[in-house]
């Protein structure tokens, strides 16, 4: 199936690029695919799974996660700060970390639940006006304000402009990243994942390669 080609894909990108064996992780981008599909991935053993929506995964990923022991989920999509606490509770990683307001929200949440998923700050690498995200110039302060919230980060995330070569992207949020002590890169999505990976990226987030085209497309 589609996700052994992916797999073997990335293990050969990491070997070109000279990086360890599995130091990439792959996230199945599974938003609205229809569940067969879903399920099929996960009986091949996939068990890393990215959401965009909060009230999709909510409805769908609870009888997965009973009958699949070891799933994790990621946030992947825009995140409204009303839908925090059950973003929080759901999702093992959250990639879209891109204003003050919802830091210190999750910050809340962390102290009240006494964990924290995994942060990845997401950074609007092109400057695109109607896209989420962290201004480059931006990034280090906001990165400062949220470790003085005590949130713990892990990453750095981008998502290139629309048909724009994405290394200069992906060198950007390496320099960002590694400029701020944020060891993990979630970059790279079913046209670039190699690409990504040559420029270092430590979680790919793939979806219509795996699992086909959507019915229809993502915001
Ligand atoms: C939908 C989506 C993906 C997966 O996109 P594909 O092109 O289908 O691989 C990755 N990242 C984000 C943020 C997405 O919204």
């Amino acid at each position: 199936m589609a996700l052994n080609d992916i797999l073997l894909r990335i293990r050969a990108a990491e070997a070109a690029a000279g990086r360890p064996e599995r130091s990439v992780t792959l996230i199945a981008v599974s938003k609205v695919q229809p569940p067969e599909r879903v399920r099929a991935v996960l009986e091949a053993g996939q068990r890393i799974f990215g959401e965009n929506y909060v009230q999709e995964a909510q409805g769908k990923w609870p009888d997965w996660r009973a009958e699949f022991p070891g799933v994790e989920l990621h946030m992947v999509g825009p995140l409204q700060s009303n839908k925090a606490k059950v973003a929080a509770e759901l999702f093992d990683a959250i990639h879209t970390l891109d204003r003050a307001s919802l830091a210190g929200r999750l910050a809340r949440l962390a102290d009240g639940m006494g964990r924290q998923p995994q942060l990845f700050v997401q950074v609007n690498t092109g400057s695109e006006p109607q896209k989420a995200g962290v201004l480059p110039e931006s990034t280090d302060a906001f990165v400062a304000a949220c470790r003085a919230d005590g949130l713990r980060l892990d990453g750095a995330m981008c998502i290139p402009p629309e048909g724009e070569d994405p290394t200069p992207h992906f060198r950007l949020l390496r320099a960002i990243a590694e400029a701020n002590g944020l060891p993990g890169l979630s970059m790279g999505m079913s046209a670039d994942f190699e690409i990504a990976i040559a420029e270092g990226a430590t979680h790919v987030r793939v979806g219509s390669a795996i699992f086909g085209e959507r019915d229809y497309p993502a915001v």
